[in-house]
């Protein structure tokens, strides 16, 4: 078993592999054996193993959490804002010096690679950099309205809030939500996905370190019955769900008819527009990198190409440059077996409907990880817009191109997609740019890049079926989210008459 493991998990059952230890669930600040019947395996991704076993939750885990989240609200959401951005200060630096460690994690649970894994840590310390300046953009308003009567707005949190969070990014996607959802007063019931959970007792670690009160942040363990029973409390006030969107959907409609405030993320299928003026070296290295960073498990990643007319050569740079993703060195595996069976049942299918497959990654093997679910880059040509690989989200190193003739037949192919996450255009010329930008329905738009996130204090969020609920998950949006407005109107001037606003 790994060491990382060790501190989180519980002492070993005679039922459990060797290797393995069962994990706890993190309750007022200590750590708590669930009640759990039922443990699922955590495996490696990169050799089939299995490192450690994630308890099924029960309802009575979850409600211990909210009883100490709702207590330990009490005095966190008492606390001035200033002081509870220093404990963030110092969880930046904490962040930042396990930087190696955490990385670790991720690579461990989820196989992504070192830099890979690297850059996810650098973007939770970018997140958490902003939740530092919440005092700065968090703070009310206040005018006189009229003679001797003032109006003011302060900002409440709203309570306990929860966060579910998918397999993709361990670390960085519950920082999406963590320090911001904090820093502005809440207590928070973090649910990892099921298939990484060990980054989130690390991170359980490091805010203990950085001083937060105990019952400020939990974690409960499970799948789909414990994100159900998150739903239906009484007494969680909002959901922050990231995901797939058969499940952000299934989410935000249990979430809001419980009355709860919810912003649910859901999948994505990202189309880059290449036109024939782009430079040849740049959009190819982009469109690759794009398409095999993270084994294609992001949901900014480039999905589907669509080419404008003669394009060709940029198509055979690209083939050279996706051949430069090499699986087991500087490609990590796909997160499970069955994710790479669906992955390659794509290929397979569009194979026989026609389209020609120019760089094949199936049946990748890595010596010495025989057992580790790898899938090497692939880039399919003459994907028809009606087959299931241009429609449906495939979550793996394959693009799939779409030739069209013109601009407007590009833009058509990318809005006819139910999702809307993000969107490219590769082009020199301003002008097309700026005709794809007015015109693409997506939430996040990239002009020459590969994987348009934006960087903070800019909002992180898509449009169509890759979002539902108000506002982004990131940035100032978060505020707004995470917040509660009070509205006071005071006299002072006794004299005034009373009038139809006193
Ligand atoms: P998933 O939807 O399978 O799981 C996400 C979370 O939902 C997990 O915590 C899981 O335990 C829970 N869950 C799973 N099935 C459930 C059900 N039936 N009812 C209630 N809860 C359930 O997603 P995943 O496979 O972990 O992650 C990959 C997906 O996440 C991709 O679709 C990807 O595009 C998407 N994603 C989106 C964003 C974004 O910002 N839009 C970011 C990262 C990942």
């Amino acid at each position: 078993m790994s060491s990382s493991v060790d501190s989180f998990a519980a002492p070993m059952k005679g039922d459990v592999p060797n290797d393995s230890q069962r994990l706890k669930n993190y309750i007022g600040g200590k750590w708590v054996a669930s009640t759990a019947t039922e443990y699922l395996p955590v495996i490696n991704p990169s050799i089939g193993q299995e490192i450690a076993q994630v308890p099924l939750s029960s309802y009575r885990d979850l409600d211990d959490a909210v009883m100490a989240a709702n207590q330990a609200f009490q005095s966190w959401s008492k606390m001035p804002i200033k002081e509870r951005a220093q404990i963030f200060y110092r969880y930046k630096v904490l962040l930042e010096k396990n930087i190696r460690e955490l990385a670790s994690l991720v690579r461990e649970e989820n196989g992504k690679t070192m830099n890979e894994a690297i850059a996810e840590i650098e973007k939770s310390i970018e997140v958490t950099e902003f939740a530092c300046s919440a005092p700065q953009l968090a703070g009310g308003e206040i005018l006189e309205v009229s003679k001797g009567v003032e109006c003011r707005i302060d900002r409440y949190p709203l309570g306990v809030v929860a966060s579910i969070t998918p397999f993709n990014f361990p670390n960085m996607v519950p920082n999406w939500t963590i320090p911001n959802a904090l820093v502005l007063g809440n207590t928070l019931i973090l649910k990892p996905s099921e298939q990484v959970p060990l980054s989130a007792c690390k991170i359980a670690d490091l805010l203990k370190e950085a001083g937060l009160p105990d019952g400020v942040f939990n974690i409960v363990n499970g799948s789909q019955t414990i994100v159900e029973a998150i739903c239906d409390h009484p007494e969680i006030q909002a959901v922050s769900f990231v995901g797939s969107t058969r499940v952000a959907k299934i989410v935000y409609e249990r979430a809001t008819s419980h009355l709860k405030r919810a912003l649910c993320l859901g999948g994505a299928k990202n189309h880059l527009i290449v036109l024939p003026d782009a430079n040849e070296e740049m959009t190819a290295a982009n469109v690759a990198a794009s398409m095999s960073g993270c084994a294609g498990q992001r949901c900014m990643a480039a999905s589907a190409m669509v080419a404008v007319g003669n394009v060709d050569r940029i198509i055979q740079k690209l083939c050279d440059e996706a051949k430069k993703f090499i699986p087991g060195e500087n490609l990590g595996p796909v997160i499970s077996k069955k994710a790479k069976e669906r992955i390659e049942g794509y290929i397979d299918e569009a194979e026989k409907q026609g389209a020609k497959v120019l760089v094949d990654g199936r049946n990748a093997i890595v010596a010495g990880k025989e057992n580790g679910y790898y899938v090497g880059p692939t880039i399919i040509d003459d994907v028809q817009p009606e087959m299931r690989i241009a429609r449906e989200e495939v979550f793996g190193p394959v693009l799939s191109i779409i030739r069209t003739k013109n601009i407007n037949e590009a833009i058509a192919i990318e809005n006819s997609s139910p999702y809307g996450n993000a969107a490219s255009v590769f082009t020199q010329s301003g002008g097309m740019a700026r005709y794809v930008i007015e015109r693409a329905s997506a939430g996040m738009i990239g002009v020459n890049i590969g994987v348009p996130v934006p960087r903070e204090p800019f909002s992180f969020g898509g449009w169509n079926e890759s979002k539902f609920g108000a506002g982004d998950i990131t940035g100032k949006s978060s505020i707004e989210f995470f917040t509660k407005l009070k509205k006071t109107t005071t006299k002072w001037n006794p004299e005034s008459k009373v009038n139809w606003m006193s």
